[in-house]
């Protein structure tokens, strides 16, 4: 298994669907932060963990709290992007914490775990949001297990305050 993948990236802006239609924002991931996603290119959904950086400077306002900044779960989705003539993976991905603030800009640490499933077509928006919510506690169960907490200390992460 290629498990674990590193990723490092800035969050851009999107079209803002997730958050508004579906009750779920997903930070998208600059385009340079894919490359080590282009050797495992199924798409679908994935977990794993994931961390926000503090904008600038400790003395320079910020964004986020010390709590924002900590490590969570996150679940993933990988795609080909029709902005792109579906020519380029996108990432998008839903940290389980509640933020106060929007990051964009901010940089984001994300270390790919595991693959849930494959992405599905759906005819109604309620399936949808049905999936996504089991995606959460699949993400949320994996990464409970002892064989995970490792990966809470691993060199991706900037150390937590
Ligand atoms: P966009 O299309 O711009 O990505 P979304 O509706 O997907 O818009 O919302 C994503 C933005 O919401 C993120 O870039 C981030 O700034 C913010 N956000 C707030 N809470 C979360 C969260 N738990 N996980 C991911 N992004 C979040
Ligand atoms: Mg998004």
């Amino acid at each position: 298994a290629p498990f674990p993948i590193a990723l490092r990236g800035t969050v851009q802006k999107g079209f803002r669907r997730g958050g508004k239609d579906l009750g779920c924002p997903t930070a998208n991931l600059s385009e340079e932060a894919l490359h080590p996603l282009s050797a495992a290119t199924t798409t679908g959904i994935y977990y794993g963990l994931a961390q926000v950086l503090p904008r600038g400077s400790v003395d320079t306002e910020s964004n986020l709290s010390a709590d924002d900044c900590k490590i969570y779960p996150m679940a993933m989705s990988l795609g080909w992007n029709p902005f792109y003539k579906n020519e380029r993976l996108s990432a998008e991905v839903h940290i389980i914490h509640e933020y106060k603030n929007d990051f964009y800009g901010n940089e984001v640490r994300v270390l790919v775990l595991g693959y849930i499933r494959p992405e599905l077509d759906y005819t109604s928006r309620e399936a949808l949001i049905d999936d996504i919510e089991t995606d959460k506690k699949v993400a949320v169960r994996s990464l409970e297990r002892p064989a995970y907490s490792r990966y809470f200390k691993d060199a991706l992460f900037a150390n937590e305050q």
